[in-house]
Parts: C-alpha cells; structure tokens; sequence
C-alpha cells in the first residue's frame, strides 16, 4: 500500500534535532523567568473572526495564508497562524488585563500555508512575549534588551542586527497614509497586483511588499517619520533613549511597517544575512489598540515572537550548537533470563540513588558481544555486566568504556557509590 506522507510544509522533528530545540527553548524559557515573564498556553484552533479582526482582513495573512474550516457545527475556524490575537484574547477572556500588568510568552506551532522554503514552513514555531499595562518606552526598551541578552547567551549576536523604526500613533499614520497614497498612486500601473488593490484597501501594507519593483518605486516615497505627532516621536526618543544608554546598537529603518495591522509606535525585527531570504529571526511591536478592537478594555501592550526553525537554523549555520550529550551514563547488559530480571531492578535501584545519571538498560536481550557494541553506541561512559556468574555471587563487573580500558568486580551493593565517586 501506498505510504501515507506528512503535509508539504509540515515537519517532524526527529530526534536527532530535539536536543537543539530543548538547548533553544530551555535557554529561552529560563531567561524569561529572569525577567519575571510567566508562561500562558491557549488552545491551537480558534473562531476565524479572531484573526481577521485582528490581523486584519487585507493582510497577506487572512487574505491568502490562514489554514480556516468549518468545523462539524459549521463554525468557522482558524489554526491560528500567530500567538498575539490568542493571547489577548485568553487574557481578557479571562481578567488578566484589568488594572493589572502582565509580563507573558508562549511557545508552540503556528500556520499558515506559504510556499515552503528553507526557513518557510507551513507549521513553524514560535516563542512569543507579551506585555500588558505599561504604556512607556521602558517595556519596549526591557523587550528589547532581553532579545539582545538572549542572542548573547546563545552566542549569535554578531549575526544579528536590529531594526527600528516608529509607525506612529493612529493619526499620525492617518495622515501619512493619503501622502504615501497620492505618491503611490502616479505609478499605479507599475504597482505589482497585490500593491494597485491595496493602494484603495491597506497601502501600508505596500510599504512591507517583497516585490523588487514595487520596492524601487518606494525609494522615493514619503518617509512615515516625517509624519509622526509629538506624543509618538516622545515615545520613540525615549525607546531609543533607553537603548543607547544600555549601549545597544540599532539601525534605524523608516520602511519597517510589519505585516499585521495591529500595530502603532514601535516596530522592531532582528534580521540576518546568515540565512538568505528568510532573514528576519525575531519581530515585534507596540499594540496599544488590539485589546479594545477585540472587545475588551482598552490596554497598551507590546510583544514580539521568533521564530524557532529560523533560530535552529542560523544557531545550525554559525555552528553555534549546545555540546552534544550522549544518551547513557551507564549501560547495563544482562545476560538470561534471571539476570535480565535483576538487572531491571538494579537499574531502578541506580536511578533512586543517582537521580543526576543516565541509566540505560539492555532490552531485547542479545549476546554480550551485541550488548556491548549498543553501550558503545549509547555513549555511556561505562558499562555494568550481570552475567550467570555476576548474579551467583551478587556482583557486576563494571567496564569502563571510554579512555584507559579498565574493568572490575564489585558488590551489587557498592555499585551506586562506586558510580557516584569515579563518574560525577
Ligand atoms: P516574513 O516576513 O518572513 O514572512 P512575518 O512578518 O510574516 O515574516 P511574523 O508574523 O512577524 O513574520 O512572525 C514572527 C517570526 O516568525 C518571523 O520573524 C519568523 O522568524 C517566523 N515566521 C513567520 N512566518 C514563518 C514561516 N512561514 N515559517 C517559519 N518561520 C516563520
Ligand atoms: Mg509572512
């Protein structure tokens, strides 16, 4: 029979590569808890009206990437191809933003059906950082120095750059709108398809095309800076205020607009020339609107999400890698039935003792020869026998597998001291 085959676009990540996602989301995860940032889970499904309400119906997103279906009711609904919409929404749903501040991430899949490419997937993940109740750039600015200290720690900071930039308050973005309109609009026909359309609907969104051409006629637009009101310039001084006295470097880019239209103010990403097209790692923003727009009080928040096959991949491609832990500490080969017996509760015994070490235990039986080409495999650093003559005189023999060889008979009963003294 046919093979059934995974979706295009969807992976597995196999075991060989989970030590890299554990060493990444560990790291992640830890430092976040430095900062006092607690973690939220929300479901992975969610109303379709959540996303679009949010992320906004003319964004590359709703408009052609979100994975939506009716379910057996006939309701309709998304995979959510982002965290934030879900996370306002759990947060009001259930009292989390009323006169409260709250410092939250998540970690899980994401969706949304793109061409599949290095670094591009279908189902990708995301760690994703929300904030609640602060209005200042003080937040905007601990986001941003927790990003930096986080490439810090995984030792990729040179590959890294940060990019700034102000989108303004809604007036401010009001007014630039009709300026970038009546610009773009004198090169209507040289707009690629998407850009004429959204000239009427979203011409910001124009701003963020991939389009080379699209993009060469923007190099003489309006520049969103020249439009921003006092309040949202006082903001963005005092953000970059904060970052240049913690001595982070940035470039400042007016073109940044991101692909989501709940964003207002600030707007960052961390890019890199490490990894071709796909170079943007991390993305965030302000988004003082988004709780009011989706029903709730109004509640200024900022955040932002990486991605963590793209943070895979560079930590992969600057051979950034954790150091590579073997499987077992110790293996134990049996042999026959009654020393398999024992062995499995010496190997339980082990385990109570010495709660810091891998224990890992022949199964399957095999010769002693076969046994011991597996514990070579394991990467254990020494090999614990019971053999018919072992078990006779409750001892093991203890085979040291790595450097000098070595090999010694002990008393089942000093096994867990001898271990703990000569491999920790
Ligand atoms: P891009 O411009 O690359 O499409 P985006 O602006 O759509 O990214 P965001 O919605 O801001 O991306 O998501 C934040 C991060 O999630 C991105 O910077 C990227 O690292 C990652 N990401 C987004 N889409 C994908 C995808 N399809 N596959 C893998 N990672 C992704
Ligand atoms: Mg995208």
């Amino acid at each position: 029979m046919a093979r059934i085959q995974s979706i295009r676009g969807m992976n597995d990540i196999l075991p060989e590569d989970s030590p890299l996602w554990q060493y990444l989301e560990s790291t992640v995860a830890t430092l976040l808890a430095r900062y006092g940032y607690r973690e939220i889970r929300f479901p992975i499904l969610e109303q379709t009206e959540l996303f679009k309400r949010s992320i906004g119906e003319v964004t590359d997103i709703v408009e052609k990437e979100m994975y939506t279906f009716e379910d057996r009711n006939g309701d309709s609904l998304t995979l959510r191809p982002e965290g934030t919409a879900s996370c306002v929404r759990a947060c009001d749903q259930n009292g989390l933003l009323h006169n409260q501040v709250q410092r939250l991430w998540y970690a899980g899949p994401m969706f949304r059906h793109e061409r599949p490419q290095k670094g591009r997937l279908r189902q990708f993940h995301q760690i994703g950082v929300e904030t609640f109740g602060l209005n200042g750039p003080d937040i905007d600015a601990e986001l941003i120095l927790l990003s930096a200290r986080l490439w810090q720690q995984l030792g990729i900071s040179d590959a890294l750059t940060l990019e700034l930039n102000s989108i303004g308050n809604s007036e401010s973005r009001g007014r630039y709108r009709q300026a970038l309109v009546d610009y773009l609009s004198q090169y209507k026909d040289q707009l690629d398809a998407d850009s004429q359309r959204r000239l009427d609907t979203n011409p910001m969104r124009i701003l963020d095309s991939k389009v080379p051409e699209t993009q060469a006629l923007l190099s003489d637009a309006p520049l969103l800076s020249d439009y921003l009101d006092d309040a949202s310039k006082a903001h963005f001084d005092g953000l970059c205020a904060r970052l240049d006295a913690a001595g982070l470097s940035y470039t400042l880019n007016p073109k940044l607009v991101r692909g989501l239209d709940y964003y207002g103010l600030t707007v960052f990403e961390w890019t890199t020339t490490a990894l071709g097209a796909q170079g943007t790692v991390c993305a965030g923003g302000r988004y003082d609107g988004l709780v009011q727009q989706l029903g709730g009080k109004a509640t200024p928040a900022v955040g932002f999400a990486m991605g963590l096959e793209r943070l895979c991949l560079l930590l992969e491609t600057l051979e950034a890698l954790p150091e590579s832990k073997p499987l077992a500490d110790v293996y134990i080969i049996a042999n026959g039935e009654a020393c398999e017996i024992r062995a499995l509760s010496l190997a339980e015994s082990l385990r109570d003792a010495l709660p810091a070490v891998k224990v890992v235990l022949n199964c399957g039986g095999g010769s002693f020869k076969s046994q011991f080409k597996k514990a070579d495999k394991s990467g254990a650093a020494v090999a614990v026998v019971l053999g018919e003559d072992e078990l006779a005189n409750e001892q093991v023999t203890v085979k040291v597998l790595r450097g000098e060889p070595n090999q010694q008979q002990l008393a089942i009963s000093d096994l867990a001291e001898h271990i703990k003294t000569t491999l920790l």
